[in-house]
């Protein structure tokens, strides 16, 4: 890869690259969360108003506590038929295209902006708008709206503040800086709900789920004197349970609140395949460890996908967090 491939684009650059195109299709990542999904609603809203056309690409279903973003029923895991040569690409919150399934047709490079918050993002766009400081991609996008002069109303500050709770966990993980808190409070005067997002997306808990927990718990093992704890969740337990998969999804969080642990890790296996959700209290680089096993994400959040049995895949992970220091 050539040197300027890896640039970031200016704020300016990508602001008249959008204003340039006539179609743009927002494409989520494969397991969508509020963040993904917000900051691609968030700005397509915004397109829509500039009297751009906008079509909504996602491999996985709206989940259930996601439903309440406005236009949601526009996101579909089909592309429009008649999509116009100058349509652009916007993955948001992924730091490979590949984060988007295999379901989305190949896409030429000249026809994709990358808007993430990712370490380690791989700049596979034509325009790369990649700021890891940044706590959710809807405040990058945020950048970009402020740059186009969009007015943000109620929608679309609801889904910009949902990107944010999202990835600071209600505003309790470490990238909850002063100036995120100034921008929710202004987006809570734009006409965004905490009280709803809050609802939605950390309470409404199924019994199914609470019951999933449960197991999950029962199964917590503990190793490297107490600072690691890892569980794991099958497709029995999910049949046991009457759970699915979207019930899994903050569950590590748990585990690594327990006292002592510094790093908490949740196996997957269903589905056919192991996803792995690693949690770190900040001294261990969990993002880290998951790029070498293929994965990806933040210090103290990361992912990946193991090929291979579940015993395999915990030893690898345990030896890819020994190598970052655990
Ligand atoms: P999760 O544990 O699924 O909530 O993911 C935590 C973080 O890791 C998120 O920022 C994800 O985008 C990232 N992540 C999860 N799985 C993968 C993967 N297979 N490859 C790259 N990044 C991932
Ligand atoms: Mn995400
Ligand atoms: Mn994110």
């Amino acid at each position: 890869m050539i040197e300027s491939e890896l640039r970031n684009s200016t704020t300016e650059e990508v602001v008249a690259e959008l204003r340039r195109r006539s179609s743009f299709v927002m494409v989520s990542h494969v397991k969508p969360d509020g963040d993904t999904l917000g900051a691609g609603l968030a700005l397509g809203i915004a397109l829509r108003r500039m009297g751009k056309r906008v079509a909504y690409f996602q491999q996985d279903p709206v989940p259930r506590n996601l439903r309440f973003l406005p236009d949601t029923e526009f996101v579909a895991r089909e592309l429009p038929a008649d999509l116009p040569p100058d349509t652009l690409f916007v993955f948001c919150d992924m730091s490979d295209y590949s984060r988007a399934g295999e379901f989305l047709p190949k896409i030429e490079r000249e026809h994709m902006l990358d808007i993430d918050h990712h370490l380690g993002n791989s700049h596979f766009g034509a325009f790369n708008y990649v700021i890891p400081s940044e706590c959710s991609t809807g405040t990058t996008v945020m950048h970009l709206l402020r740059g186009l002069g969009v007015e943000v109303d109620k929608a679309i500050a609801t889904c910009i503040l949902t990107t944010i709770m999202t990835d600071t966990g209600g505003f309790m993980h470490s990238n909850t800086s002063p100036e995120v808190l100034e921008l929710s409070a202004e987006l809570m005067r734009l006409g965004a709900d905490k009280e709803q997002i809050t609802e939605e997306i950390f309470a409404n808990k199924r019994v199914a789920a609470t019951r999933l927990l449960g197991r999950i718990v029962d199964e917590m093992q503990f190793a490297h004197d107490g600072r690691y704890c890892w569980s794991h969740v099958d497709d029995a337990m999910l049949a046991q349970t009457g759970a699915d998969g979207e019930d899994t999804e903050d569950i590590v969080n748990t585990l690594r609140g327990q006292e002592g642990v510094e790093v908490a890790a949740l196996f997957k296996a269903y589905d056919g395949e192991i996803r792995v959700s690693l949690r770190s209290n900040g001294r261990v680089n969990v993002q880290a460890a998951a790029a070498t096993l293929g994965g990806g994400g933040h210090f103290r959040a990361s992912g990946l996908t193991y090929v291979g049995s579940l015993d395999d895949a915990f030893a690898a992970v345990d030896r890819a967090l020994v190598a970052q220091g655990l």
